[in-house]
């Protein structure tokens, strides 16, 4: 019934205590669509991509998987990279299947020539860690990415290689985020409010950005 949604969610509901944080929230991701979830601070984006990635379960409502669904999940805390692994390394776990000669193409173009390769991952800059589990994300074999503001607190340069490998990621991508440019790279073709957020939207501008969509 999924053949032209990977991923999907109906009537998603979750609270925490007494804190209602997402109620009928209804989503599709269409192959190679892209879907940018705006919303206040609070609204609930972050739980509503771990819902979507499995990491946390609805009260009510479900995700639908279509079939072939393979997930890549960035999380704001980059806690997908092993701090003790070299950057080589935890390029070959996110994407195993790049050889030797691929992985140094993509180390090159996402690291500034490669030269960190032999590094330990737990020293490169927050930018480098963002541009590294991308680049594993970006390689790894999946079909939908689930982004959780993968452009924030980025110096100018790696702002601009990760705008570059979200324009050119020939997957869906869900992307949570605050930035105009991150939304204008990505050209969504649904947007999502969460419902908390949409006047203050308004007065910054955000619904202009939505008739992009
Ligand atoms: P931000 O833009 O600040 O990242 P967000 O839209 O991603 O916000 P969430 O991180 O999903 O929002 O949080 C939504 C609400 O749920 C917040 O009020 C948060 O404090 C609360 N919350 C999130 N996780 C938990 C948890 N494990 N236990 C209790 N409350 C939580």
């Amino acid at each position: 019934p999924c053949g032209r949604t990977p991923l999907g969610a109906i009537s998603l509901a979750k609270a925490y205590g007494t804190h209602q944080v997402l109620s009928g929230v209804d989503l599709a991701v269409d192959r190679g669509g892209r879907l940018v979830v705006l919303g206040l601070n609070g609204a609930g984006k972050t739980t509503l991509l771990r819902i979507l990635a499995g990491g946390e379960r609805p009260d009510s409502g479900r995700v639908v998987h279509g079939h072939g669904l393979r997930l890549g999940y960035f999380a704001q805390e980059h806690d997908t990279l092993d701090p003790a692994l070299t950057v080589r390394q935890n390029l070959a776990l996110a994407a195993p299947h790049l050889t030797d000669g691929e992985a140094r193409t993509v180390l090159g173009a996402f690291l500034f020539g490669g030269d960190d390769a032999d590094k330990p991952a737990g020293v490169l800059s927050g930018g480098e860690k963002t541009r590294l589990a991308l680049a594993g994300l970006v390689h790894s074999g999946a079909n939908v990415l689930l982004l959780d503001e993968p452009t924030n607190n980025l110096d100018p340069a790696s702002r601009g290689e990760v705008l570059s490998a979200l324009e050119a990621y020939p997957g869906a991508v869900v992307l949570v985020t605050h930035d105009e440019e991150a939304i204008e790279a990505l050209r969504p073709d649904r947007v999502l409010l969460l419902p908390d957020g949409v006047e203050d939207l308004w007065d910054d501008g955000y619904l202009d950005l939505v008739s992009l969509a």
